[in-house]
């Protein structure tokens, strides 16, 4: 029997970890957080029985422990809920399924408590990625990725010797816009911006595939889960979300995990890792697939990738300023306040205005997160 928490359960990510938790009988759920969606979570707690919940505000913390107040589960707010979550004791295995930077506290927090992360809040490697590995390691605890290209790569590893990887090949979709040039993209709605291709995600993750930030904060990612450099990473646009991600090895030998994009495969993969279990959903058929294509990616169009590659290759608290633009950006425009390309102008003025610390600790990093805001705040 395996016993997980969730950090961020009602959202994309944690309603499908709670399906695959639905379809296998060995494991259970011991604690679970949301931000304000508390019917959902009412609904989660009523089917899984976790012994402790949590959500943002005191106020709706109020309202749900009136709601479950028929069940032995407590009700915790703020971050001292999330932290609490993810220390939980009975669970070993914590799942951050949480959005944005918000994730970092508790994640330290859950490694500090010897629980393994499954992790899909990419925020937290791409701002503290230099905090949170060696914290891994001096806990003894693993980074199970479930990003499925991070997935595809760790897949794609096992049994394989690190020191001989040659370089990551990270694939990409190409997102909604894939081959629109910038006069088309200025022109760019919310709803068209929230229509990807292949993947059904949340609405954050959904904008950052279409300006490829997103594949941006999945290179700073997968430099820290996998300690390559940054030139040994390469994105390649496979538009079909087939391949998942490849690594090639010194020796030529190129490696891919492959399957068709259901995000409860690298999700049951991190719970179960090292084994496999049964997955219900569709096979790949490739007579059917006919070809897998691939192209470079437009950097020139989408430069949001462009300047994430600048902001790694600038280290220290430059990827935080990134990671930070790009948020308050991305919920300026899904609230309709700024165009679509306004978001790659927000990132760069950020990241243009911004002094260097070189090895950030969490308060700078935290601080530099709020100074973002603030600049854009006043400028937007
Ligand atoms: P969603 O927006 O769907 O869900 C986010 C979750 O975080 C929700 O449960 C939400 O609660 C919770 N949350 C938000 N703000 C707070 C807060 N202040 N306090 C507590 N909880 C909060 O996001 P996704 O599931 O799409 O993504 C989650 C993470 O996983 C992101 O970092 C994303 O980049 C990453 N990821 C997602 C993938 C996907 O396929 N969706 C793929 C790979 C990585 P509420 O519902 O109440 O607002």
């Amino acid at each position: 029997m395996k016993t997980i928490s969730i950090l961020g359960s009602t959202g994309s990510i944690g309603t499908q970890t709670l399906e695959v938790v639905r379809e296998n009988q060995d494991i259970r759920v011991a604690a679970l957080s949301a931000g304000s969606n508390i019917r959902l979570l009412e609904q989660q707690i009523r089917e899984f029985h976790p012994q402790l919940a949590a959500v943002w505000s005191e106020e709706d913390a109020k309202s749900l422990r009136i709601a479950v107040a028929d069940l032995p589960v407590q009700v915790m707010s703020g971050m001292e809920g999330l932290e609490a979550v993810a220390v939980c004791e009975e669970a070993e295995i914590l799942v951050t399924a949480i959005v944005g930077m918000i994730g970092i506290r508790p994640t330290m927090a859950g490694i500090r408590a010897g629980k393994d992360i499954a992790l899909a809040n990419k925020e937290t490697l791409v701002t503290a990625g230099h905090l949170i590995m060696p914290m891994a390691e001096e806990y003894g605890v693993k980074i199970l990725p479930v990003d499925s290209e991070h997935s595809a790569i760790f897949q794609s590893l096992n049994g394989e010797n690190r020191s001989r990887i040659h370089k990551i090949l990270l694939t990409a979709s190409g997102g909604p816009f894939r081959g629109k040039k910038w006069e088309e993209l200025k022109t760019m709605r919310v709803e068209d911006a929230l229509r990807h291709p292949n993947w059904s995600m949340g609405r954050k993750i959904t904008v950052d595939s279409a300006t490829l930030v997103n594949k941006g904060l999945e290179v700073m990612e997968a430099k820290w889960l996998f300690g390559v450099e940054l030139d040994q990473i390469q994105v390649v646009v496979q538009p079909q979300s087939i391949i998942h991600s490849m690594v090639e090895f010194v020796d030529g030998a190129v490696i891919a995990q492959l399957g068709t994009p259901d995000m409860k495969l690298p999700i049951q993969y991190a719970l179960y890792y090292p084994d496999r279990r049964y997955l219900p959903g569709d096979r790949l058929d490739f007579a059917k697939l006919g070809s897998i294509t691939f192209e470079d990616p437009d950097t020139e169009t989408f430069v949001g990738l462009k300047y994430a590659f600048e902001a790694l290759r600038c280290g220290g608290s430059m990827p935080t300023v990134f990671n930070a633009a790009n948020e308050r950006a991305v919920s300026k425009f899904l609230n309709h306040e700024i165009g679509f390309t306004d978001i790659y102008a927000i990132i760069r003025e950020c990241m243009d205005g911004h002094r260097v610390i070189p090895s950030p600790d969490l308060g700078q990093i935290l601080d530099t997160e709020q100074s973002v805001y603030e600049m854009i705040e006043s400028r937007w």
